[in-house]
């Protein structure tokens, strides 16, 4: 049963994202008790993935239990679990180990994955990036070709071209072409005996007219002539139209290929579909100006899951609104409270508004775009976007100890051009190629390359 009004009021909150964990941390204060569910047990800072993805950080520097997070307020408990169903009449949540949660106010943040748009078999082949699991993996396919390719030198003398292809030209496309270039010219140069990694190809395959949409043209023209300079082509209006081991194709083209990376599609989180609330086309739920879907007031959705809408535009799903949102429902919450215990319910009627400061992408080692809204308005681009980039990020991270690392590993990167986390774990096979013999199966013989060890 849900707690009545003269005890402390339980509330139940699902992912340790930006949203649930800005959520925990506005409720800490309160007289509530709070459950905090996440299957995994970390809060993981997806804007840095790409970094472990590319090698620069590992891991542990961008992510960070939640449990840790969180062990200062005695009235936060956190459960690593998965919320599999939900009873909002009777006001309870069903957790994969079975365990039921009963709550006064749910809020429901479990953010967004990927979109394969009805193709789910291209994942194996074309690994997306949200998680740190995603991130190691890339890692693995992005340093093994390299190594594949020298040992195929070694043995063969040839290896075919090494080509990186990225299907999307989002921020996380354009971000992660940026720095497989920069790895490929920079740091791995000194490492290879028999091939030249900076011969490496870097591709973007957009379907939409245009990278990063979402940017003002200005800044959208300065991102393709950064990526030009780093030797990224990019191909819009290239609807993918199967991924395959070795090859993408476009239409009736075939473009063969080492390593396909997909940054193309975000669909919200399956657990929306289980609520029985209004969704929009990618699963997001449609809530009001409280966050709360029709008919339940009790009932928070925040971050990436909310389809909310501000002056007839949906609020981005990015950090900055998955954040605002935790702790709007947080305050919200803190409200209905206090008229319950019947002293302050004063701002109850305050809808959420998105306090929008801007987006930003970097490009690279040292260059970035920048659409600032606020403190003042402006587009910027190069290096002083990247050292905007740079501040806020280390600013948002979350631990002192992960700040000063990742300075630590900027600074040390960027000083002496080399990486730190570039570990190889798991399988040593990667999509199209032939691991025992170092080939690259289904590569016309005219393709293959001499070798490029003559720098
Ligand atoms: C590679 C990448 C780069 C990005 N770069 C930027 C950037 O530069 N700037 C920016 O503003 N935004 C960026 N974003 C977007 C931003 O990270 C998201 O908008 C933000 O993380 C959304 O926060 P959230 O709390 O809604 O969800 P998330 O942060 O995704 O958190 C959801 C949590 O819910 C948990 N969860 C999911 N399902 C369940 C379940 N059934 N039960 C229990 N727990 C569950 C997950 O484990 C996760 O911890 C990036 C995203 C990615 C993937």
């Amino acid at each position: 049963m849900a707690a009545g009004n003269n005890v402390r009021k339980r509330v139940v909150i699902l992912g340790g994202g930006f949203a649930g964990i800005n959520a925990a941390m506005g409720l800490a204060k309160l007289p509530v008790d709070i459950t905090l569910v996440d299957r995994k047990n970390h809060h993981t800072f997806q804007p840095l993935l790409y970094q472990v993805a590319l090698a620069v950080l590992s891991p542990a520097e961008i992510a960070q239990p939640i449990r840790s997070i969180l062990r200062d307020h005695q009235n936060i408990e956190v459960l690593m679990d998965e919320a599999v169903s939900f009873d909002l009449a009777q006001k309870r949540v069903r957790l994969k180990t079975g365990a039921l949660l009963e709550y006064d106010f749910l809020i429901v943040a479990t953010g967004s994955t990927h979109s394969y748009f009805g193709r789910d078999d291209w994942a194996k082949l074309a690994p997306g990036l949200k998680t740190v699991e995603d991130a190691t993996e890339i890692r693995r396919r992005v340093l093994l070709a390299f190594e594949l390719a020298e040992r195929q030198t070694q043995e063969a003398g040839v290896h075919p071209p090494l080509k990186f292809i990225i299907i999307g030209g989002g921020p996380t496309g354009v971000e992660l072409a940026g720095a497989i270039s920069d790895i490929a010219r920079l740091y791995m140069a000194r490492d290879f005996r028999h091939i030249d990694p900076a011969t490496a190809q870097v591709e973007i395959l957009e379907g939409s007219p245009a990278i990063l949409a979402a940017y003002p043209p200005d800044l959208q023209k300065k991102a393709i002539d950064q990526l030009a300079h780093l030797g990224v082509t990019i191909r819009t209006n290239a609807h993918v139209t199967d991924v395959q081991p070795g090859y993408v194709m476009v239409g009736n083209e075939r473009i063969d290929c080492t390593v396909t990376l997909w940054a193309a599609g975000v669909q919200a989180s399956p657990l929306g579909k289980l609520l029985g609330v209004p969704l929009d086309r990618r699963g997001c739920v449609i809530v009001d100006q409280f966050l709360n879907p029709p008919g339940h007031p009790d009932v928070f959705i925040c971050g990436d899951l909310a389809h909310v809408e501000e002056n007839g535009h949906q609020v981005p799903g990015v950090a900055q609104p998955a954040m605002q949102m935790g702790a709007y429902a947080a305050k919200h919450i803190g409200r209905m409270v206090a008229r319950d215990l019947g002293s302050d319910g004063t701002g109850l009627n305050e809808p959420f508004h998105y306090f929008d400061k801007g987006d930003m992408a970097t490009i690279g080692r040292k260059a970035a775009v920048a659409n600032i809204k606020w403190p003042f308005k402006g587009h910027w681009s190069g290096f002083p976007a990247w050292i905007v980039w740079l501040i806020i990020h280390i600013f948002f991270l979350i631990g002192f100890r992960n700040r000063l690392a990742v300075f630590r590993q900027w600074a040390w990167t960027y000083l002496t051009f080399q990486d730190g986390a570039r570990l190889i774990t798991g399988s040593q096979d990667l999509p199209g190629w032939d691991s025992e013999y170092g080939i690259q199966r289904d590569t016309p013989v005219e393709q293959q390359v001499t070798p490029t060890g003559t720098r």
